[in-house]
């Protein structure tokens, strides 16, 4: 409920984020479905509750419905078999967002069911593990050692899927895991069951979580969505035996670190290919890279969320951290999301200046996909090699 309500009070007390009758529901909706997938996936029980926001979505649907004359959503398992469907076939009124897209896709959120999930902060809190990750935050800010949080979080994103021995051996691999081998613990749960098939366990050949097979337990599929457009070829995947007793990282995760961060470590190599240092989660995560140009430091968020409009509104709650210090910021969106959507920086610096919030693009902070954004650093170290030539 005090999601809801704050909610409720942002949107109405706040001009520059209000948010419409239409995307209060559907947040509604897509926090309680969130909800209930990591309710499913912790094992907990399932019975005929369901989740609040689930119930207050539904409630203010039909009202929504009622005013357009169109029939009642009857029930919360009505309404789930809804969010199969494209959001224009049960959703009335005009929304910032594409509405061919759904809620739901099978067994899986989509993108977008998570992005609507995490525009407020408390859910995204709720949802992001932010207390685990402060507990990480915490133990490394009293060893003063933001490497070992660095390498913390390469780690996980780097693996996640171990087999017990490889969970045991890992503070080998990174020395300055040490002193978070209890929290590393914690981070990992044991495969679910019904993932495996024949005593062993599909690693997606893309991102390397664990892979949910269909009914017939013939093939398999990744819970992201991206993974799932890829086309891959048979017997490029990590299967792993199941005796070897394997974890798997926790969804919350899964979710806010390994997706972004795997865009995050792609572009730390293309940079360091180029010759820059590359300063990965600086100060404990104030924003993603740091880098070195010549005469210029550039603070870089990577931002993956499906709809711009969801993401203009969400970065203006804090905008670039201003510490540690640089010269020029960048929102830079992987390059998939280039190929998915030709239009979002467009769309994504528009919303941005036209909200009266913190974050304008186009001065100081810009925003760019992956390989424009590389394109911009090479011809600054270009730049660069001529003015130190001419001196
Ligand atoms: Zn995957």
């Amino acid at each position: 409920m005090a999601q809801a309500a704050s909610l409720l009070s942002h949107s109405h007390n706040d001009d520059s984020s209000a948010l419409s009758e239409e995307m209060i529901v559907l947040h509604l909706i897509a926090t309680g479905i969130i909800r209930r997938e990591t309710r499913i996936e912790l094992g907990q029980e399932i019975d005929g509750n369901y989740e609040l926001p689930l119930q207050l979505g539904l409630d203010r649907l039909n009202v929504l419905r009622y005013q357009q004359t169109l029939p009642l959503v009857k029930s919360v398992p009505d309404l789930l078999a809804h969010c199969q469907k494209p959001l224009r076939e049960w959703l009335p009124g005009k929304l910032m967002i594409d509405l061919a897209e759904q809620l739901l896709a099978g067994a899986f959120s989509t993108q977008l069911c998570q992005d609507l999930a995490c525009m407020t902060n408390d859910v995204e809190a709720d949802l992001s593990e932010s207390h685990f990750i402060e507990r990480v935050f915490s133990t490394c800010q009293a060893a003063s050692s933001p490497q070992a949080y660095a390498d913390f979080r390469r780690f996980l994103i780097e693996k996640p899927v171990m087999t017990a021995f490889e969970l045991l051996q890992c503070a080998n691999t990174y020395p300055s895991l040490d002193i978070l081998r209890d929290l590393l613990m914690e981070a990992y749960t044991n495969a679910p069951f019904d993932y495996m098939v024949d005593g062993k366990f599909h690693c997606c050949p893309t991102c390397g979580n664990l892979q949910q097979p269909n009914y017939e337990r013939t093939r398999f599929a990744c819970e992201s969505e991206r993974c799932r457009r890829q086309s891959v070829k048979a017997g490029q995947s990590r299967i792993v035996n199941a005796h070897d007793q394997i974890y798997w990282l926790r969804r919350g995760l899964r979710r806010f670190v390994v997706y972004p961060g795997r865009a995050e470590l792609r572009l730390e190599k293309r940079l360091l290919d180029l010759g820059i240092k590359v300063e990965m989660w600086p100060e404990f995560d104030s924003y993603d890279l740091r880098i070195q140009l010549p005469g210029k430091t550039i603070a870089v968020d990577v931002k993956d969320w499906a709809n711009p409009f969801l993401l203009a509104n969400k970065v203006q709650e804090k905008g670039v951290p201003a510490l540690p210090v640089w010269d020029e910021a960048y929102y830079v969106f992987p390059n998939e999301r280039k190929h998915e959507q030709p239009d979002y920086v467009r769309a994504f610096t528009n919303t941005c200046n036209n909200l009266n919030g913190k974050v304008k693009i186009g001065k100081k902070v810009k925003a760019a996909f992956e390989n424009d954004f590389v394109r911009m650093v090479q011809s600054a170290l270009r730049e660069g090699k001529i003015i130190a030539n001419e001196r």
